[in-house]
């Protein structure tokens, strides 16, 4: 009675260690079909442990981002990323973290990648954090999408320019105005917006031609934004209208570099093809607060001034000579 009892438990024990064998060999060709599969894998991989320290990286993230395996081994993923992107990694590194146990919690965030080299990439980056028997690791998946922010900003410059001048264009200029306008009701600082039309334009593209018409809208331009500073705003308002916007500038220091401006128009020779051409602008002024305290009001007091410049005889500068109720104002 003894023996049998004896035998069957062999038996079991040997039926047990086998499972066991085959689980062990099969759970380690699992590994490493997925050990393969993610160095083969045609985006960055980044394994690191649930403390963040990187154990292993892919081949494309060695090779795309100049990961040199050797020095981030060991690193803390974070480091990866430039300063500006490492609160938005850690953010979303605790929140992968913060998963219940078992499950995985995937994030996502874009960021600039440093290389080993010191180039940047901006990147795509989705955060995991994966339970593997009692270990949790993190997984990061990350793409690089340097050439579609890229795109994605040269395309949002060429909708904000006027392709002929490079100035702003009109709804840019206005949207930019506007938000400096709101921000100002929140301080006291002055605002001052010149409104310019070249005189006689016209007989510039009948004397010479449409194409010389257009190099000297170019000139002109680079002219007036020799004379600005940089966080003055330029705009093409339409055809030969030009406007700009001088932040933090009351009307006397406005009509100072309004005639400055005239002076440097009517002193500059447009070399073309056809020749140097001379031109003259007339300037029309309105200032916030006094005039207006929107690009409606403004827009409308500066307007008129210009108008009072052509009528006067051109060629000339007018710190808008009414109140924005229509009475004279010396200013
Ligand atoms: P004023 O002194 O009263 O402003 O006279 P002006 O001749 O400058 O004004 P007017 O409005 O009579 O003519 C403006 C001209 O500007 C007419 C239009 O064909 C021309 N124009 C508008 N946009 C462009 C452009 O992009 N290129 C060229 N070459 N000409 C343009
Ligand atoms: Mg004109
Ligand atoms: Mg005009």
């Amino acid at each position: 009675m003894k023996v049998l009892v004896i035998f069957r438990d062999v038996t079991e024990r040997r039926v047990v260690e086998k499972l066991r064998k085959e689980a062990l060999m099969k759970s380690r060709r699992r590994q490493q079909q997925l050990r393969y599969m993610v160095h083969v894998a045609p985006v960055g991989i980044i394994i690191a442990d649930s403390a963040g320290a990187i154990t292993m990286i892919n081949s494309y993230a060695q090779e795309k981002f100049h990961l040199d395996k050797n020095k981030v081994i060991g690193e803390c993923v974070h480091t990866l990323f430039e300063q500006s992107s490492q609160k938005d990694y850690i953010a979303v590194r605790n929140l992968a973290l913060s998963q219940e146990l078992g499950g995985v919690r995937e994030k996502r965030f874009d960021g600039h990648l440093i290389s080993s080299d010191g180039s940047s990439f901006f990147v795509d980056v989705g955060v995991a954090s994966i339970d593997i028997d009692d270990d949790r690791i993190l997984a990061h998946v990350i793409g690089d999408i340097t050439e579609r922010k890229n795109m994605e900003e040269e395309l949002r410059r060429l909708a904000s320019v006027d392709p002929l001048t490079g100035a702003l264009n009109r709804r840019e200029f206005t949207g930019l105005v506007e938000k400096l306008l709101i921000q100002r009701k929140f301080g006291d600082q002055p605002l001052a917006l010149l409104m310019m039309d070249i005189d006689h334009f016209k007989r510039i593209n009948d004397n010479y031609g449409h194409l010389v018409g257009d190099d000297t809208l170019r000139e002109f331009v680079k002219t007036v934004s020799g004379q600005l500073r940089s966080n003055d705003i330029m705009g093409r308002f339409g055809g030969e209208e030009f406007i700009v916007a001088l932040p933090n500038t009351d009307p006397a220091s406005a009509k100072k570099i309004a005639e400055r401006i005239r002076m440097m128009v009517r002193d500059t020779a447009i070399e073309t093809s056809s020749g140097d051409v001379w031109c003259t602008v007339s300037i029309g002024i309105s200032c916030c607060p006094s005039h207006g305290r929107n690009m409606d009001e403004l827009v409308r007091v500066a307007d008129e001034a210009l108008y009072q410049c052509k009528r006067r005889g051109r060629d000339q500068v007018l710190l808008c000579p009414m109140s924005l109720h229509g009475n004279e104002q010396a200013m």
